[in-house]
């Protein structure tokens, strides 16, 4: 069984959810995890793990939509983790994409998120855009030790085992399917099996073939037949390795009720 470990659910364009989840599973996608963006998602978010066995959420305030950004949104965070059990503090991180605004504040509402996080003891879901650098810094100095996943995973080896120092693993999506990402590949090829989780970012990040069409849950089987190929593995051995991964780094997986 694969897991999708980062897919948009409670976007507006997954209006037949029920369905795409009955045909995703059907397909041998047995789990989501939906990550929050902005103080606006969380309710939907929630709802959606309530709704769904098959969905387990994170909270959390994702850089690239910090315009609607209150400072009163990190004390309803605290309130609603305190109320809820949900499995990661995400997806939370440093964007450095032109023209986004503030890159301070972006590293303020970050730190202030893994400070939330360490008192829920909680992992967190990382989003990095030419920011690995930045995060693993302030996640030393923050002394963040709970682990989780760098979402989209796109750096270095030499980054790539900084994170893994830290008890995160990579998120392995879409990119890896190009095969003019020889870096992205190369990265992967030299990963040990503990150290990945698969996902489809849907509805963005769209694998080969399938451009300019939303992204889709069951991508996450074109994903792990690349990784298959890179690796040499058989798609049953990723899918076992990439569920354990997952659960292992987000201790609440099962403890979730809906
Ligand atoms: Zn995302």
């Amino acid at each position: 069984m694969f897991i999708d470990s980062h897919c948009h659910l409670d976007f507006p364009v997954f209006d037949a959810l029920a369905d795409l989840i009955t045909q995703s599973q059907a397909a041998g996608i047995d789990a989501f995890l939906v990550p929050g963006t902005t103080s606006e998602s969380w309710a939907g978010v929630l709802a959606l793990q309530h709704e769904y066995s098959a969905i387990k959420v994170a909270l959390g305030l994702h850089p690239y939509f910090l315009q609607s950004y209150q400072a009163s949104d990190l004390q309803q965070l605290a309130s609603l983790l305190a109320q809820y059990t949900v499995v990661a503090v995400g997806e939370i991180g440093l964007d450095k994409w032109p023209n986004l605004p503030d890159y301070q504040l972006q590293q303020e509402v970050f730190v202030a998120q893994l400070a939330i996080a360490t008192e829920q003891a909680l992992p967190v879901i990382l989003h990095a855009r030419k920011s690995e650098d930045d995060l693993l810094k302030l996640l030393r100095q923050s002394r963040f030790t709970h682990g989780g996943i760098v979402h989209a995973f796109n750096g270095s080896l030499e980054q790539a085992k900084r994170f893994l120092d830290l008890g995160f693993v990579l998120g392995i999506g879409g990119t890896v399917t190009y095969p003019r990402a020889q870096k992205a590949r190369r990265v992967l090829q030299a990963l040990s099996d503990s150290d990945y989780v698969l996902e489809t970012d849907s509805p963005d990040m769209p694998v080969c073939g399938y451009q300019g069409q939303a992204n889709s849950p069951l991508r996450i089987l074109d994903i792990a037949h690349t990784v298959s190929e890179l690796r040499q593995q058989s798609v049953l051995e990723i899918a076992h390795h990439t569920s354990a991964n997952l659960q292992r780094v987000l201790p609440n997986w099962h403890k979730v009720k809906n």
